[in-house]
């Protein structure tokens, strides 16, 4: 190439990455793999050294991160949030234990997993913190200190006193389980699902809405102390170990290596040993391990020199593609599954994957018979890259949906929006065993011993038909189910189905928020049914409440509401409903049926909105809770009371939305003297 050429090739890079850069880093939804992106960014920088010119500042190979994200508080980092240089292969990794050596001395390096989540930054002061931060541009990174708080690893107060401030940086993640249950809710709710579990944490955390990051199950692992001479910290080693000792979650997986070849002992360690862990590492960061010498060492525009990051190669196998399977979901979404020739990934024998719906099939052209490029997105979840273009067979042909569903044989139609095809059958078998294996699994009613099998074979002998009728089991109906195995077949046994019909027993008492998540209502999982159980409290308040009411309570959009008006509205699932009462299950919250406080105002709760005359509003509900009331800040179904004062707030238009009783300030101080008298008020139930 001619400089003219490389010119050219360099501008086109640099715009590529910028795209890349734009969604990874400020929508968290990229395209590209990372390991492709690394690609593009090797290829740039050694154009950019060939031409023997510094490259521009706003060059991929210069900036860190995206912008701060217009609509979230801003904060200058007193110390730049740097990214980190990378080594891809063991050349790498030398060059950089040479730059960092002393002639034949190499200096103590310490060598921790890299965490693939997002750089936060953590405020105390005095012991307390105080401000959350993300990387952000380097220079400018956004609040997220409501965020933050409502991860549990982020410690609010520390174990011992730091006088002062103290900055504390580390790795906002996502476990891969959770990154998992994330999807699979994601999924079922038709939202678009998240590329890796780096991007599912960014997603999560650069949030708006606190409650947002609350339901997500994010962790951290801190690994860096700004300032560390304040705290007498001279060493790396040492300044993880202070960070466990002050109440900080450490990985807990650092070493301290002298020389290269302890170093390469430690990568290859984790090559493998990575698979092991419950969360996803990329790589190993190599560090020099006195703290003393980095100022010494400096940075560039966007790494340290102390350190350089060792990327693990990403694993991606060649597999044969035998055939695609079409699954029935217990919502009816027709799901293409590719089944493939076992191939070990990531610690794991993979046979099948999801391919998601006919739009990704078709996007990415891939056809039975083909090769197909396979891994594990987050080293949990297989996914079909690409196919390999040279191994594909003569007169192959493009997949296409089946028309009707392949289980019961029902029109499979797309509805409006939708990308992905439904039987339209509702009692299709498949929909009624799918949506009866999630009724009785863990984050449903918590059957144990009622799995997949067990569920086909009373699905097939008629003895249930809908959730009602797994509580009418008996012990002969279980103890006689034959179950057939590969080769042989057993019948279940008395002993077997008594401690089924024991689980099926206890899963009575499981909380109404459970039970409402295993109705299985579209939209509805654990967080949505916490939302629901919460607004009304118990089942009747909730079937009868209408769609606008159903909209109006925080966390409820439109498309929920209208689902969940129609299935209480369906004449079938209120029948069920009706049976699954009478069998004695959960169907209101401990709060709606009185609490458990004392005080003649016990078990009911109150909320205040606009000024009161004889008081003021805190104290009014001093004197609420004096007597043994609640006085939460919003309105919900579960509200006894709202007390009007002059100018209310909006807090009176949702109580009138969800039937909650109005009362004045002269009704609440009446009722105040009649609880005082020892007589508590009745309440509009
Ligand atoms: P990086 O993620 O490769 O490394 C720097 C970061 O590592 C630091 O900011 C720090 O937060 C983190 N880190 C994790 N564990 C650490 C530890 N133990 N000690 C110190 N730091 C630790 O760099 P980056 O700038 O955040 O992102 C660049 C990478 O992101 C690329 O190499 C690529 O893999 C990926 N990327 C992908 C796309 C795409 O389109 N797929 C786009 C942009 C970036």
């Amino acid at each position: 190439m001619d400089d003219k050429e490389i010119r050219e090739r360099i501008g086109r890079l640099r715009e590529e990455l910028k795209h890349h850069n734009y969604l990874y880093y400020e929508l968290d939804s990229p395209e590209i793999a990372d390991a492709q992106y690394d690609l593009l960014v090797r290829e740039l920088k050694e154009l950019e050294s060939r031409l023997g010119e510094a490259p521009p500042p706003d060059s991929p190979t210069v900036t860190v991160g995206g912008a701060p994200r217009a609509d979230l508080a801003k904060v200058i980092h007193g110390l730049p949030m740097l990214s980190l240089d990378n080594a891809f292969d063991r050349e790498g990794v030398e060059d950089f234990i040479r730059k960092v050596s002393k002639g034949d001395t190499t200096p103590a390096l310490c060598c921790e997993l890299k965490i693939d989540g997002l750089a936060v930054s953590l405020h105390y002061k005095n012991g307390e913190f105080v401000l959350g931060a993300t990387r952000g541009d380097g220079h400018t990174g956004e609040v997220i200190t409501r965020n933050l708080l409502t991860i549990p690893d982020v410690p609010k107060k520390l174990t011992e006193r730091v006088d002062g401030v103290l900055e504390v940086r580390g790795e906002v993640l996502i476990k891969s389980l959770d990154f998992v249950a994330l999807n699979a809710e994601r999924e079922e709710q038709g939202l678009p699902l998240f590329a890796n579990p780096r991007n599912a944490a960014a997603g999560s955390l650069r949030q708006l809405d606190p409650a947002v990051t609350a339901s997500r199950k994010l962790s951290l692992f801190v690994y860096q102390v700004v300032s560390p001479g304040d705290h007498g910290i001279v060493s790396q080693y040492q300044c993880l170990s202070w960070l466990r000792g002050q109440g900080f979650p450490v990985q807990g997986t650092e070493c301290l290596c002298r020389g290269s070849e302890e170093v390469f002992d430690y990568i290859e360690r984790w090559s493998d040993g990575r698979f092991s862990l419950p969360y996803v590492t990329d790589g190993v960061v190599i560090k020099v391990d006195d703290l003393a010498s980095w100022p010494a060492l400096g940075a560039t525009a966007k790494a340290p020199r102390w350190a350089v990051a060792y990327k693990f190669p990403p694993e991606e196998k060649l597999t044969k593609l035998i055939k695609i399977e079409v699954s029935v979901g217990r919502t009816g979404v027709l799901t293409p599954i590719a089944v493939l020739e076992p191939v070990s990934l990531s610690g794991t024998v993979v046979r099948r994957a999801s391919l998601h719906n006919a739009d990704e099939v078709a996007k990415r052209d891939i056809r039975e018979g083909d090769m197909v490029w396979v891994r594990k997105a987050g080293e949990i979840i297989p996914e079909v890259l690409r196919p390999e273009p040279r191994s594909r067979e003569a007169g192959s042909r493009p997949f296409s949906m089946p028309s009707r569903c392949p289980v019961c044989g029902s029109a499979a139609v797309s509805l409006p929006g939708e990308v992905a095809l439904r039987c339209v059958n509702r009692s299709c078998p498949a929909q009624v065993l799918e949506g009866l294996r999630y009724f009785a699994s863990r984050t449903g009613m918590d059957i144990g011993g009622l799995g997949e099998k067990l569920l086909a074979k009373l699905v097939e002998e008629g003895l249930v038909k809908d959730f009602a009728d797994i509580y009418s089991l008996t012990l002969d109906d279980l103890a006689s189910i034959r179950l057939t195995g590969d080769k042989s077949s057993r019948i279940l046994g008395e002993k077997a189905a008594s401690s089924i019909l024991a689980s099926i027993d206890l899963s009575r008492e499981r909380p109404f928020p459970a039970l409402l998540s295993a109705l299985g209502i579209k939209y509805v999982g654990p967080r949505v049914a916490e939302i629901l159980a919460g607004a009304f409290g118990n089942i009747e308040r909730l079937s009868s409440s209408g769609e606008d009411v159903l909209a109006s309570i925080e966390g409820i959009g439109p498309t929920i509401a209208s689902t969940v008006a129609a299935f209480f509205s369906d004449p079938r699932n209120r029948r069920t409903l009706e049976r699954l009462k009478a069998a004695g299950l959960t169907m209101s919250t401990p709060e709606a049926h009185g609490g458990e406080k004392g005080g003649p105002l016990g078990g009911l709760s109150f909320v205040f909105t606009g000024e009161l005359e004889a008081m003021t509003r805190q104290e009014a509900e001093k004197i609420v809770k004096e007597l043994g009331g609640a006085t939460p800040t919003s309105v919900s179904g579960r509200t006894s009371f709202v007390v009007r004062g002059s100018n209310p707030g909006g807090k009176l238009a949702k109580a009138e939305n969800l039937g909650v009783r109005v009362i004045v300030e002269k009704d609440f101080l009446d009722l105040v003297a009649e609880a005082r008298r020892g007589r508590g008020p009745e309440t509009a139930e």
